[in-house]
């Protein structure tokens, strides 16, 4: 069966940064389980799947806008330590969860100096190039269960305890 929407879709992968630096990869453990057309992969390597059946490899190369978008730096701020009160020990690396008009939002700490945080909004591959070697393993139809829910259940998707 061939990967069109909402087809439920295994693959392994392995994502590598312009410098050949490995930034995350499945191999050794199980494929990851994604519902196609459903928003769950990003734009760029949905639309490198798209009409590819199981067995199939894939290189794609998927430029910031088509993945974690361009790095802006409006989305950088300097806070005072004390804006983030009930945080114990802060610092460099530690991922926050901030309020914004978009709902929460993931922001990682990039300096620590003094009293002043300074925290950067950008999804951490944001600006990157980013090299995806993929590997179909499965693509099956979904359940209904599955297409109410927008993800996959089972060995590489979503386990609801
Ligand atoms: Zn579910």
């Amino acid at each position: 069966m061939q990967i069109t929407q909402d087809a439920v879709v295994l693959i392994h992968y392995t994502l590598t940064d312009d410098s050949g630096k490995t930034i995350d990869s499945s191999s050794g453990g199980e494929p990851l389980a994604y519902l196609h057309g459903n928003g769950n992969l990003i734009p760029g390597l949905e639309r490198a799947l798209e009409g590819k059946q199981s067995g199939d490899a894939v290189s794609v190369k998927i430029s910031p806008a088509e993945g974690y978008g361009e790095y802006d730096k409006a989305l950088v701020q300097s806070i005072p330590k004390r804006a983030l009160k009930g945080i114990g020990n802060v610092y460099v690396g530690m991922q926050l969860q901030a309020q914004s008009d978009q709902g929460a939002r993931a922001v990682t700490v990039t300096h620590v100096v003094g009293d002043m945080v300074t925290i950067d909004a950008n999804h951490p591959l944001a600006g990157q190039n980013l090299n995806f070697e993929v590997k179909i393993e499965d693509v099956r139809a979904a359940t209904e269960e599955e297409l109410a829910h927008g993800h996959v259940h089972g060995p590489g998707g979503h386990h609801h305890g």
